[in-house]
């Protein structure tokens, strides 16, 4: 049997005294879809940067398609993918440049029909020659997803995608995050914004001062239900 896209075993991150992230254990398969929600300070961007081997867990491991992301073999790099609230771009290269740079750094083949067809993908083909400090927060964000999508990984992990972005650039969002659910590549979502996080999970977590109070399967779940019930469930855990 294939080893999970995503493992975490017994992950926790301590700042100091201060947990911020405990006992965060779970397994998803290649072509899952994991929505976590949770308030703000609930740990989900710290269990995120762990989960993509860019914060050390203090306690706990972490596996990328069967590899630890604190060992020796880096392969599991390549097969993920990060949005993030930093976008990692560089805003005196233009749109093109700033893909094309990512394109070098993971070698991939026809860098030129790759950036192209990757910014018609997010709606900015038109503006592949400007600058990235003078496109909106809104198209930095579309662009800052070409960019986590340009190498096509296996895994993708977005923080809170949807901040930010109007409505026409939410609604290209949700489509894109529909191409990505192909049976074959793991998503884990962050976000706030409910609707739209229980549309397109397969299962659905709660985190809460670190943990996770409820993980369950979308087709468990009454979305209007669910939704009405969300904020009382997160007050009482707190
Ligand atoms: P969320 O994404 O759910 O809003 P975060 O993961 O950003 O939550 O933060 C969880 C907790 O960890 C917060 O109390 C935050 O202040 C703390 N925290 C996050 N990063 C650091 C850090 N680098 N140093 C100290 N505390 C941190």
């Amino acid at each position: 049997m294939d080893a999970p896209a995503v493992e975490a075993r017994g992950v926790e991150k301590w700042y100091g005294p201060m947990p911020a992230v405990r006992g965060i254990e779970f397994a998803l398969g290649g072509g899952e879809f994991l929505t976590i929600f949770g308030p703000n300070g609930a740990g989900k961007s710290t269990l995120l940067r762990m989960l993509c081997g860019a914060v050390r867990p203090t306690r706990g491991t972490v596996r990328i398609a069967g590899d630890d992301v604190r060992g020796e073999e880096e392969g599991w790099r390549r097969k993920i993918g990060l949005l993030s609230h930093q976008t990692f771009l560089y805003p005196g290269l233009s749109a093109a440049e700033n893909l094309d740079f990512y394109a070098r750094l993971y070698s991939l083949p026809d860098r030129k029909a790759r950036v192209a067809e990757a910014l018609r993908g997010v709606g900015l083909l038109d503006r592949a020659a400007d600058r990235v400090r003078t496109l909106s927060r809104g198209m930095q964000q579309r662009l800052a997803l070409a960019r986590t999508l340009l190498h096509d990984p296996e895994v993708v992990f977005l923080d809170e995608p949807y901040t930010g972005l109007d409505p026409h650039a939410s609604a290209m969002l949700r489509a894109v995050l529909d191409r990505l659910k192909d049976g074959r590549r793991t998503v884990v979502l962050v976000t706030h914004n409910l609707s739209q996080g229980l549309e397109q999970a397969d299962r659905v977590a709660v985190q809460v001062g670190g943990r996770w109070v409820s993980d369950e399967r979308r087709g468990q779940i009454d979305p209007a239900r669910w939704e009405r019930d969300y904020t009382e469930r997160v007050a009482a855990a707190v």
